[in-house]
């Protein structure tokens, strides 16, 4: 396990991040600013005497009422028990309607502040939702103005990475990394690695993320900006960068994305139990039949998606394959899912769908001897290979960009390789015996 934090990198790399940024959902322009409180009245220099003149009554100081909000507790019954008045409640309600949602579902243990005036009545009120989002509304002249106040949290990057001699989830646990971490580590590579079946013992990863902070608390982890896997010998590396479109995605080193036009496999997590095959003894008819497609077993219902952006071509009955949709990706792609349960409600023949898409649902319609998805891949009516067809790349970095995007992603690169050696010595270790 490697763990340290770059502040020097964080530095270079953050320099770019906004400041706190807030949106209004005001109809006024403005908060009015606070009035400043009254001068007290000077005592006179010379007589030394109580003044003639009374000295102003103290202003009544505001007071500040936090309150947590209990299970089952509604903004009418807290306004209730201090006393706010129903009236007021009504007129943030309707002076903010925007808000009006988030401000009737009030979720337990989060905190409610009130401001009140020395005469008990409501000036402002604060909604702190989460560490970095707080609602605040404030009393004006004209009624109750709202602003989401929105903190941005500090971060700073952290490097993390180990070997893989269990499974992703555990070795990814014990370098550190959260679910949601690990979690996105298998979709940035999803289209290269198969996480659920090619891992092997001796594998490796690094990976370069951000953690968040709010007045120096960890509040959670950010974004991977960074990572490296090594399946089987086979370097993969991807490099997070935001294009001036504002589109941010996953690049190797040189600028090709890491999501491909082609999901590998139509379904997550099931297991194999047919490969492509053209000369296969098929196992209802009884004879050499090519296996022109992958089965995948899995339980009836199981969701299928499309593996890449296209359109439905067929969606019906047909023979053998049962319940089958057809997929047409243009420049001669063709996609086939078949002995389907049921198709999704979302779609029709000629629907477009995008990748990751849900088209229907495993079943054991047709020529089947158990609940399977039988997938084929087509490249201009030529069957190929399913799992190991090349796929195409979609939307590289655009080559006027690619040095400027070489030069932005330099020191992550060489924190990445910074980071190796550590996990190739734990590689290297013998395993303990069990
Ligand atoms: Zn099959």
């Amino acid at each position: 396990m490697k763990k340290m934090i770059l502040s020097g990198l964080t530095m270079v790399l953050l320099g770019g991040l906004g400041a706190a940024s807030s949106s209004n959902y005001s109809t006024q322009a403005d908060i009015p600013a606070i009035q400043p409180p009254p001068k007290p009245a000077t005592l006179s220099p010379t007589t030394g005497t109580l003044p003639a003149a009374p000295a102003p009554l103290p202003k009544a100081a505001d007071l500040w009422i936090e309150h947590q909000i209990q299970k089952g507790e509604s903004l009418a019954g807290i306004f209730s028990k201090y006393n706010l008045g129903t009236t007021t409640l009504h007129s943030i309600l309707e002076d903010n309607a925007p808000l009006y949602k988030q401000l009737t579902r009030l979720y337990p243990g989060k905190t409610l502040k009130f401001k009140l005036d020395g005469h008990g009545k409501l000036q402002s009120l604060v909604y702190q939702q989460s560490k970095t989002d707080a609602i605040a509304i404030t009393k004006t002249t004209s009624g109750f103005t709202s602003q989401l106040v929105t903190r941005q949290p500090e971060r700073e990057l952290q490097l993390a990475g180990g070997v893989i001699q269990q499974s992703l989830y555990l070795d990814g646990k014990t370098a550190g990394l959260s679910d949601k971490l690990i979690m996105k580590l298998t979709e940035i590579f999803g289209w290269d690695i198969d996480f659920a079946r090619g891992l092997r013992p001796g594998d490796r990863f690094t990976v370069l993320y951000e953690k968040l902070y709010i007045d120096d608390q960890p509040i959670g982890d950010g974004a991977i900006v960074a990572a490296e896997f090594i399946n089987g010998g086979q370097v993969y590396r991807a490099l997070r960068y935001t294009l001036p479109d504002g589109h941010t995605g996953y690049f190797t080193p040189d600028g090709e994305s890491l999501r491909k036009a082609f999901l590998r496999t139509p379904v997550k997590s099931a297991r194999i139990t047919s490969r492509f095959n053209l000369k296969r003894r098929h196992p209802v008819l009884h004879r050499i039949r090519a296996h022109k497609g992958v089965d995948y077993a899995a339980p009836i219902g199981t969701p299928v998606r499309a593996t890449g952006d296209g359109r439905i071509i067929f969606r019906g009955h047909k023979g053998g394959y049962g319940r089958v949709i057809v997929l047409d990706h243009g420049q001669g792609y063709t996609t086939l899912y078949a002995h389907l349960s049921r198709f999704s409600k979302k779609f029709k023949t000629g629907s477009s769908v995008q990748q990751g898409d849900v088209i229907g649902f495993v079943g054991q319609s047709g020529l089947a001897t158990g609940p399977h998805l039988h997938y084929e891949f087509r490249i201009h009516g030529r069957h190929r290979d399913p799992l190991t067809v090349p796929l195409p790349g979609s939307h590289p970095i655009p080559l006027p960009l690619l040095a400027g995007f070489r030069q932005q992603t330099e020191p992550l690169l060489a924190a990445l390789e910074q980071a190796r050696p550590v996990a190739v010595a734990k590689a290297e270790t013998p395993p303990a015996p069990r």
